[in-house]
């Protein structure tokens, strides 16, 4: 670390968050020196959930102070625990994630104990199979424990679609659905709006999220004692890689983002995206599922084309569940155009979750077609060509040939 650098950068400073009512919601501000203030927004219905410490300010700036090597001093009051984390073990973990991340100094206006814990558990939703799969566990589930029960949905606009007005737009297009379907569930539906990527102009979204949604519970404080943080990776996937891949470290992260008053805990890392998968198949609500990646802004369904929608249905199909999704949740004729290419990859892959539908198939003794398997022979030999290609093409003593070709294209 740059010692001399880290003494002389300006420290990052926030004023107390001020509340704001217009429109029918209600906005927390944070003015910070020498950028945008920091606000997150909620229906005003939602109000009675505000906390007033200034935690999730902290979590919010803590990446972006590091990245920059700036103290961070968080105006208004912060829990001691979540204070002394930051300073502590918490910095330690996200620098061996990110080792360009400075070590630096995390101060307060003033610091309290705990709050005592309110009785509001909270769940992100994204229609996803995480969401729902979470859901099932602690909503749906009769065994799910009372003080554990999913009270509210959350829907955080912190960065997943980036800050522009279309990004913004985007969310809310994404968003009226899932209100829809929270209505069916029966659960509050708390839409949090936030300029919080405006503050992350150096660190992606994938690098952050876990910080960025860690927040929101902080924000509702007074009415939200916990998180349940729907895992996409589970525990067999744990470990440091220092590539800032975050989601990876979401089991050791979550503990110290909590505090005795607001806790988090990593929902469902115990289990495979097969199992999560087939928890949903005979929830009525999981019609609904949302597993899509493409980024048609004017989607309303799964394309069954992505790969994440063709995972899904492949998984579906192995254990003879697709014909329940189809078609309210999936269109069997599109997934049918591309299966076959698919399949090639999911045999030929080392891909977590292509591995995983290899061994749930071995473990129903689900055969894969010859077909099936000729075409994943060939996927294989075409990688390997390529791969060798590619070995060969980037040999130094082809060098002069390529400057000839590059300027024969020219
Ligand atoms: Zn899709």
């Amino acid at each position: 670390m740059d010692r001399t650098r880290v003494a002389r950068a300006e420290a990052m400073i926030t004023a107390p968050p001020r509340w704001e009512r217009a429109d029918g919601h209600i906005t927390i501000s944070s003015a910070v020196s020498d950028r945008a203030p920091l606000w997150f927004s909620v229906q005003e219905e939602f109000s009675d959930l505000l906390s007033d410490r200034a935690d999730h300010v902290l979590i919010s700036l803590l990446m972006p102070a590091m990245k920059e090597g700036r103290d961070l001093h968080i105006g208004g009051t912060v829990t001691d625990a979540l204070l002394h984390n930051a300073n502590t073990d918490l910095q330690a973990l996200l620098r061996m994630e990110n080792p360009e991340f400075h070590a630096i100094r995390v101060t307060a206006d003033s610091v309290a104990a705990p709050t005592p814990r309110a009785l509001g558990v909270a769940t992100g939703f994204s229609g996803g199979v995480d969401s729902f799969s979470t859901l099932v566990e602690y909503f749906w589930s009769v065994d799910a424990p009372r003080s554990l029960r999913v009270t509210h949905l959350l829907n955080n606009n912190v960065g997943a679609h980036g800050h522009s007005e279309a990004a913004t737009a985007l969310w809310r297009a994404r968003r009226a659905p899932l209100e829809r379907i929270a209505v069916e569930i029966g659960l509050p539906f708390v839409a949090v709006d936030s300029n919080l990527d405006e503050h992350y102009p150096r660190i992606g979204f994938v690098e952050s999220v876990t910080m960025r949604n860690a927040a929101v519970p902080h924000l509702l404080g007074a009415g939200i004692g916990h998180l349940h943080f729907a895992s996409s990776l589970p525990f067999s996937h744990v470990h440091v890689t220092g590539t800032g891949d975050i989601s990876l470290l979401d089991t050791m992260l979550v503990p110290m983002l909590s505090t005795a008053g607001v806790t988090i805990t990593s929902a469902n890392s115990g289990q495979t995206r097969v199992q999560k998968t087939l928890s949903l198949i005979d929830v009525p609500e999981a019609r609904h599922l949302d597993v899509c990646i493409d980024g048609d802004p004017t989607r309303t369904r799964n394309c069954s084309a992505c790969p994440k929608c063709m995972r899904t249905m492949l998984t579906l199909e192995v254990g003879g569940y697709l014909e329940k999704f189809c078609p309210d949740t999936f269109s069997y004729d599109r997934y049918s155009r591309r299966r076959n290419d698919f399949v090639a990859e999911v045999l030929t892959s080392d891909d977590p979750f292509h591995q995983e539908i290899r061994e749930y198939a071995a473990e129903v003794g689900w055969q894969w077609s010859t077909a099936d398997r000729v075409r994943a022979v060939r996927t294989a030999l075409k990688q390997r060509i390529l791969r060798a290609a590619r070995a060969i093409a980037g040999l130094p003593v082809l060098r002069p040939l390529r400057r000839v070709l590059g300027r024969l294209r020219r």
